[in-house]
C-alpha cells in the first residue's frame, strides 16, 4: 500500500481509464470458475536438516564486511549454519549442488502486504485504485484467504525472501498470514494493520478530522485484538513467528491509539512496522494536528526505544532522515510500491543512503519479486540521484547493488537488532539463498569474477534454492514446502473470483 507523493495518487477516474476501457472491451475478464474449499494441508516430510550448499559464490560475513567467497561451501545442521569455507567440505553429507550460482543470506523484506499481491497485479498498473479489489479480499472466508496468501507467499519465498515485516491488512489476513507462515517455515514478523481496510480508507481520505477523533475508540478496540493474536503466536515455530505492531500512519491515529501502539508493541518485543512520512499529504497533516513531522512526532512518543520500519517516506524532511539515522531505524524503500510503473515516481533512497540511514528494500504490494526489487531499487534510484544531482547541485549517492543487497540482508537484520540473520557466518540461522548468475541472459555460461552485478540482470526465476531456518523451501527452483501446481491453481481460482465481483460492480469501465 503505497502513497509516495499525494494522499491518493490513484482513486478517481482520468483520461487513461476511457483508453484502456476501449481497449479490454466488455469480457476483457473471463468469468472464472469459482474457487472450492482449501483445507489445511500438512506440509511434507521435510529432509533431514543437515547438508551442505556448495556454490561458486557467496557472500560471506567476515567482520563487520560482506566478503564474496569463490568456490565456497556452507553447511547447514539444524537452524543454523556450522562452517563455512572456500573449497569443498570433506565427508558424505548430502550436498545442494549450486555452482554456478551466488549464494546470499537470505533476503529480508522490510514492507509486505501477502494477500494483496496478485489480486491487484496487472489490472491497477495504468491508474486504477486498488481500494475495491483489497475490500472485496478482506471479505473472502479464511478458506479463500490462506489460498490467496499462500500462493502470494510462495511468489515470495520463489525469489529468495525468506524473511517478511508482512503488514496484513486486517487482523484477520494477519492469522491467515500467520497459518501459511508456520506451514512453510517462513520467518515471518507480522501484523495486522491498524486501523485495517474495513475501516481505513474513511479515517485516510477524511476531510474533516473530527473523523479521525471519532475513530479512537473503535481503532483501541482493533489494537487490542491485534496485540491479543500477536501474543498468542509470539515465537512460534522455534521463534521463526515474531509479530509486530503494526499500525497503518501517523495520519490515522492520534496521540492516544498511538501510544497504545507503542505500548502492545514493547509488550511483544519485536518493534514497530508502519507507512511513515509516505507522502507530503501526511507530513502536512500530522504537522497541521501535533505540530511536528511524522517522524518527529514518532520521536516525540518514545517509538525509537524500539526496531522501527518505515515504509516510503516520500514525505520525508531533512530532519527526518536524522532522525532515523540517529536511532538506527530503517527505510523500507519499496521501489515497485503503487504497482510497477504505476508509482507517482521515484523514491527517496538516495537521499537516504547519502543521510547514512539504514536502508532495506521492501517488496509493498503487487510484485512478489524480490530480485526485479533489488534492481528497481538500484536503477530507479540512480536515475532519480542523477536528475537531482543535476538540477539542484546536490551530492546524493548513486545506489549499487551492493547498497541494495547490504539493506536487504546485513543492514536489515541490523534494523530488526538481530546479529543471528542477514548474515553467512557460524552460528547465524542458516537463511539461505542461491541466485544463478552464470546461466543464460544472467551471467556469460561461467560465473563471473563480479557476481552481485549480474544480479542486475537476474529476476526471481533465477532462484535456484531457498533456505530458512535450515528448512529448504525452494530446491533447482521449485517450491517443496507444497505441491507448487495446486498452490498455484488453488490461488488462481480466488483471483478469479475477486475479478469476477469487480466485473460485475462495473469496476473495470470505471
Ligand atoms: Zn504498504
Amino acid at each position: 500500500m503505497s502513497d509516495p507523493v499525494h494522499d491518493c495518487p490513484c482513486l478517481g477516474g482520468s483520461a487513461e481509464h476511457v483508453t484502456r476501457r476501449a481497449f479490454l472491451g466488455a469480457s476483457a475478464v473471463a468469468l472464472p470458475a469459482l474457487g472450492w474449499p482449501v483445507p489445511p494441508q500438512p506440509a511434507p516430510r521435510q529432509p533431514a536438516r543437515d547438508f551442505v550448499i556448495e556454490a561458486s559464490w557467496a557472500l560471506v560475513q567476515r567482520g563487520d564486511q560482506q566478503v564474496l567467497v569463490p568456490d565456497a561451501s556452507v553447511r547447514v545442521r539444524g537452524n543454523s549454519i556450522v562452517e563455512v569455507r572456500e573449497g569443498r567440505i570433506p565427508g558424505s553429507v548430502r550436498r545442494i549442488d549450486a555452482r554456478g550460482a551466488l549464494l546470499l543470506p537470505g533476503f529480508i523484506s522490510g514492507h509486505t502486504h501477502a494477500a494483496s499481491g496478485s489480486p491487484t497485479r496487472g489490472i491497477i498498473e495504468a491508474g486504477r485504485s486498488y481500494q475495491r479489489p483489497l475490500e472485496i479480499v478482506d471479505t473472502l472466508g479464511d478458506d479463500d484467504l490462506d489460498a490467496l496468501t499462500a500462493y502470494n507467499v510462495a511468489e515470495l519465498l520463489r525469489s529468495g525472501c525468506t524473511s517478511h515485516l508482512e503488514m496484513s491488512l486486517s487482523l484477520r489476513q494477519a492469522q491467515s498470514y500467520v497459518r501459511v507462515a508456520r506451514r512453510w517455515h517462513v520467518r515471518g514478523f507480522p501484523g495486522g494493520m491498524v486501523p485495517g481496510t474495513a475501516r481505513l480508507f474513511p479515517i485516510w481520505r477524511r476531510t474533516n478530522d473530527q473523523v479521525l477523533h471519532d475513530a479512537v475508540a473503535g481503532t483501541l478496540v482493533e489494537i487490542d485484538e491485534n496485540r491479543r493474536f500477536a501474543l498468542s503466536v509470539n515465537g512460534a515455530e522455534e521463534g521463526l513467528i515474531r509479530p509486530m505492531m503494526t499500525p497503518h500512519a501517523t495520519d490515522t491515529h492520534t496521540p492516544e491509539t498511538m501510544r497504545a501502539v507503542l505500548a502492545a508493541a514493547r509488550e511483544l518485543g519485536n518493534g514497530l512496522h508502519l507507512h511513515l512520512a509516505q507522502g507530503v499529504g501526511e507530513t502536512r497533516t500530522v504537522q497541521r494536528l501535533w505540530g511536528q513531522t511524522p517522524v518527529q512526532w514518532m520521536e516525540s512518543l518514545g517509538a525509537f526505544s524500539m526496531p522501527v520500519f518505515g515504509a516510503h517516506m516520500s514525505g520525508a524532511t531533512a530532519e527526518d532522515w536524522a532522525v532515523m539515522q540517529r536511532h538506527g531505524a530503517v527505510y523500507a524503500h519499496c521501489p515497485s510500491g503503487g504497482g510497477a510503473g504505476a508509482s507517482s515516481g521515484t523514491q527517496p533512497y538516495p537521499e537516504a543512503l547519502t543521510a547514512g540511514v539504514r536502508t532495506n528494500v521492501g517488496i509493498d504490494t503487487h510484485s512478489n519479486d524480490y530480485v526485479e526489487n533489488l534492481k528497481l531499487a538500484v536503477i530507479c534510484g540512480r536515475a532519480r540521484a542523477r536528475v537531482l544531482n543535476a538540477a539542484t547541485r546536490s551530492t546524493l549517492k548513486l545506489p549499487t547493488i551492493q547498497d541494495a543487497v547490504h539493506g536487504a540482508t546485513l543492514g536489515a537484520a541490523q534494523g530488526l537488532r538481530r546479529d543471528d540473520l542477514g548474515r553467512i557466518a557460524v552460528g547465524a540461522r542458516a537463511d539461505l539463498v542461491t541466485v544463478d548468475v552464470s546461466g543464460l541472459l544472467v551471467g556469460s555460461g561461467a560465473p563471473g569474477p563480479e557476481p552481485l552485478s549480474n544480479l542486475l540482470y537476474a529476476n526471481g526465476l533465477s532462484v535456484r534454492h531457498v533456505v530458512t531456518d535450515g528448512y529448504a523451501q525452494v530446491l533447482d527452483g521449485r517450491l517443496v514446502v507444497d505441491d507448487e501446481a495446486r498452490v498455484v491453481r488453488r490461488g488462481a481460482a480466488v483471483v478469479q473470483k475477486v475479478w469476477a465481483q469487480l466485473q460485475q460492480e462495473g469496476w473495470f469501465r470505471s
